[in-house]
């Protein structure tokens, strides 16, 4: 054997070229990126280095489990999959019945990008008529802020990012999450003496490698945008003849920015105002200014707000227009892709009256919130893939307490026994990305590509769509994608999306369907009628949630802020050695990651009385957690940053730092508002913690 081609499929951007060192038919060793790939060139993140230490783990689950003790007490026995199958199908079929089809809820999200194994779950859904599902968990409010001035997915292709002069990372940690980044960075660093300025309330690993770190308070980058944009009216770098061309309302915005000075913005942010000149000045006066934007500073209530108020900033400048210049966050499949799902996700037989719910609710959705179940019955069954709700969904505490419904029947199907599986009545085992064919795109790229099945998986574990398939079989599902294969699924999908068929693109490798750079640069103009930005969003057409949203972009205070009570801003921030909670089980991950800790600042811990190593208690109104402290530079006094997603098992008191996060929905479209968490601290006054 030799090394085969593939892709990663895990929840990040990046969506790596792969080559597998393919062993034999059941075992693989290297794991390592395409080379010859121009966005992955050969570099791949750690934890999927080490991939045949998830793959071959000897926790996988190899056998369907059904539940013989009480909820959550992990007694399960060995099943076949004819005998779990019938189960499941029977207790829908009879759930349906008693309470009607929205009784069930397919739930499901990005633990594989797969096309055909992440959304197949749709075609039954649709197929069943069971509730619908409002994908908020990740990119809900970033779209919303996209959208808001751009007005259309897409956007310069990420490997301009080594033709720039300056790369701005906005609240992204890619050295972290998306080491590709790192990549082009690099290359523009070393070709062109390229500065990079990182934009995080915390010395992420990627802001300790920056030139400059620029460290606001969470939840205020729209002023620090504000305030950038104040700097190019007032100093002369403000393009009016771009604007008058291709933005909504310049002078109204001109005039409202007026007052946004650095001195006002550094009240906000705790930045001083000398920082924020000195980074509008670099920003200004840099035609080559790419805005790499992350998803960090989004995941708040006013997270729209402010990556609308980024975005402005390219448009402002003019940059857009030149190579190396403007902004990206995301291609999207409704981008570049443009994808025709029709067959995998059974569009064509979607009922819009079906209820739909909104996935970071699923707490509120468990525990009967009228609120999410609207006049349709309460949930009673949980079909979940590719998803741990019970740690990474907001309000955990809640989600914990409705998946313990005894009147609740839950089947996960998953790749090892996660928190969720183990409140589950039924288990499956799951397929990794190595032992089944799918279809990917990419958020942080252009390319397009199919991935093999290279080896047989352990037991009889099986893929999403085998699952699926023979659920649909079970209850008379009707859909042609019931019958298919799934690499016949990403035949059919790739050609009615307008690209070539299964096979050319497998034996090319990949496709670059990156857009033409008149496009991509929206010299043909933006995504609004009338080809203009909007400086004034139209807030109430992306979502219902938008009251009090302001007209232009500006400091909204809409986030949880700190009080006499609540003193501390946390940010659960991603690790390095995770993704969510895959690779929580690799040996090689948990021991790089050692053990759940609290970042405090120097002067935080010191009124704590909290030494570095100490163990401390976090909490507020929905729950506590209990941790490590570590004391860190390179942020404000009064936060907080516990990089997770740890299993709820090993913090001090079982319980994960999800317990403190809350699930209300950000303006105006809902979304998780992972970072905007007000919390008190408090030492621990015994060492409860093992080290
Ligand atoms: S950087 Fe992202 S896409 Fe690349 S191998 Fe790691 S997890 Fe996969």
């Amino acid at each position: 054997m030799a090394f085969q081609s593939t892709v990663c499929p895990h929840d990040c951007p990046s969506t790596c070229a792969l080559e597998v060192d393919v062993l034999d038919t059941h075992r693989i060793g290297a794991v390592r990126g395409a080379a010859d790939n121009t966005y992955t060139a050969g570099v791949i993140c750690a934890k999927v280095a080490r991939y045949a230490e998830r793959q071959h783990h000897p926790d996988r689950l190899t056998h369907p489990l059904i539940r013989t003790g009480p909820k959550g007490g992990g007694a399960f026995r060995r099943a076949s999959w004819d005998e779990a199958l019938d189960l499941v199908a029977a207790r829908f079929q009879d759930i349906a019945a008693r309470h009607g089809p929205a009784a069930v809820w397919p739930y499901y999200f990005a633990g594989t990008m797969g096309l055909v194994q992440r959304d197949g779950i749709n075609r039954l859904r649709h197929a069943m008529r069971y509730s619908r599902q409002h994908n908020t968990i990740c990119s809900t409010v970033c779209e919303s802020g996209w959208m808001a001035g751009v007005g259309r997915y897409g956007g310069p292709d990420p490997r301009e990012m080594a033709d720039a002069d300056l790369v701005v990372m906005w609240g992204g940690n890619p050295v972290s999450t998306q080491v590709n980044v790192m990549t082009h960075v690099t290359r523009a660093r070393k070709a062109r003496g390229a500065q990079l300025v990182v934009v995080d309330p915390y010395r992420s690993p990627t802001a300790a490698a920056a030139d400059l770190h620029i460290a606001p308070r969470p939840g205020t980058d729209a002023a620090l945008a504000c305030a950038v944009m104040h700097v190019a009216f007032r100093d002369g770098h403000a393009d009016r003849a771009y604007m008058a061309q291709y933005a909504d309302c310049p002078d109204r915005l001109e005039a409202h920015l007026r007052s946004r000075t650095p001195e006002w913005a550094a009240a906000i942010t705790g930045l001083t105002a000398a920082e924020i000149e000195s980074f509008a000045r670099l920003y200004c006066t840099t035609e080559r200014a790419f805005i790499r934007i992350g998803y960090g500073f989004a995941r708040s209530r006013n997270g729209a707000v402010a990556m609308h108020a980024v975005t402005c900033l390219p448009t402002v400048t003019g940059k857009w227009r030149h190579p190396g210049a403007g902004a990206f966050w995301n291609n999207r499949g409704t981008g570049i892709y443009h994808w025709d799902k029709t067959l995998i996700e059974g569009l064509d037989i979607r009922d819009p009256t079906t209820r739909v719910m909104d996935m970071s609710r699923i707490g509120a959705v468990l525990t009967g919130d009228p609120a999410e179940l609207g006049d349709g019955p309460p949930v009673h069954a949980l079909l979940v893939q590719n998803t741990n709700p019970a740690v990474v969904a907001p309000d955990s505490n809640r989600v914990r307490q409705g998946l313990l419904r005894d009147d609740l029947f839950t089947v996960v199907h998953e790749q090892f026994m996660t928190e969720t599986a183990q409140l589950a009545d039924v288990v499956l085992p799951a397929t990794t990305f190595l032992e089944h064919d799918d279809l990917y795109g990419a958020g942080g790229h252009t390319h397009l590509q199919v991935g093999r099945t290279l080896v047989e998986p352990p037991g009889e574990c099986r893929s999403n769509h085998e699952v699926i398939g023979a659920l649909a079989t079970r209850l008379g599902a009707q859909h042609p994608g019931f019958a298919m294969t799934a690499l016949e699924m990403v035949d059919a999908t790739l050609r009615a999306s307008g690209w070539p068929g299964a096979a050319a693109v497998i034996a090319a490798r990949w496709i670059d369907a990156a857009d033409p750079f008149a496009r991509s640069h929206f010299l043909d103009g933006f995504g609004h009628p009338g080809g203009r930005f909007r400086f004034a969003p139209d807030w109430a057409a992306i979502g219902p949630h938008h009251a009090g949203m302001p007209a232009l972009p500006d400091q909204w205070a809409a986030t949880d802020e700190a009080t006499a009570d609540h003193p501390f801003r946390l940010v659960a921030a991603p690790a390095r050695n995770f993704l969510n909670t895959t690779f929580t089980e690799t040996p090689g991950s948990r021991r790089r990651e050692g053990r759940p800790t609290a970042l405090l600042h120097p002067d935080d811990a010191a009124g704590l009385g909290v030494g570095d190593g100490d163990p401390v208690r976090l909490g507020n109104t929905r729950g506590e957690v209990l941790v490590h402290a570590r004391i860190a530079t390179g942020m404000q006094p009064g936060v907080v940053v516990v990089e997770s997603v740890w299993p709820n098992k090993d913090f001090g008191d079982g319980i994960g730092i999800n317990a403190l996060t809350s699930d209300a929905p950000a303006a105006p479209n809902g979304g998780a508002v992972f970072h905007d968490t007000a919390v008190w601290i408090k030492a621990e006054p015994t060492a409860l913690l093992a080290s």
